[in-house]
């Protein structure tokens, strides 16, 4: 076996998100050319394999479970994944998608595509997973083994968080993050 395939497998995913937490990610600037020595990103929105792999060493999950597809890709996730992170504060509590559970998935739908259309007024019949009637943090759906709060986790958490993990060292990382910060 090589050096390369050897290297711990990363992916990243963002469920109902709004991709902070993956800009946060990318602003370890300079470090992440330290994280890409030293694993290979199978899976992520930034190289957009078109299947979520086998035999992932850690899945970092941005966003709620919020519809079909996202829980459909949840359990994937898990199945295949030997760590799941929990990454930002809608993954870990709901946060921002979790607004909208005072309201029947219908009247959000109405809301959106027919109250608030100018043209062509009616729900969308392609194109669009159906929606759960409440988003839901990813520990609600899968086990979660690690959880990284924060609206997006500062760059500095996600760094130390990653490379406890490459190290096998238990992580202090909650410390330097805190709910929506
Ligand atoms: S935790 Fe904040 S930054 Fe991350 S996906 Fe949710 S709203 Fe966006």
């Amino acid at each position: 076996m090589s050096s390369e395939t050897a290297k711990p497998k990363v992916a990243t995913i963002w469920l109902d998100g709004c991709s902070g937490c993956h800009m946060s990610l990318l602003d370890t600037d300079e470090r992440l050319v330290d994280l890409v020595n030293a694993v290979d990103v199978i899976y992520s929105p930034i190289v957009d394999p078109k299947q979520f792999p086998e035999d992932v060493t850690v899945t970092l999950v941005e966003g709620a479970v919020s519809s079909e597809h996202d829980r459909e890709m949840a359990l994937i996730i898990r199945k295949n994944s030997k760590l799941v992170v929990s990454l930002g504060d809608c993954a870990v509590t709901g946060n921002v998608p979790a607004m909208r559970n005072a309201f029947k998935t219908t009247e959000l739908l109405d809301r959106a595509y027919k109250e608030n259309a100018a043209h062509n007024a009616k729900h969308p019949t392609v194109g669009l997973s159906p929606l759960i009637e409440k988003a839901q943090p990813l520990h609600a759906v899968i086990d979660v083994d690690l959880f990284l709060p924060g609206c997006p986790p500062p760059a500095d958490a996600i760094f130390t968080l990653i490379t406890d993990i490459l190290a096998g060292r238990e992580t202090q990382v909650t410390e330097l993050t805190r709910f929506g910060r």
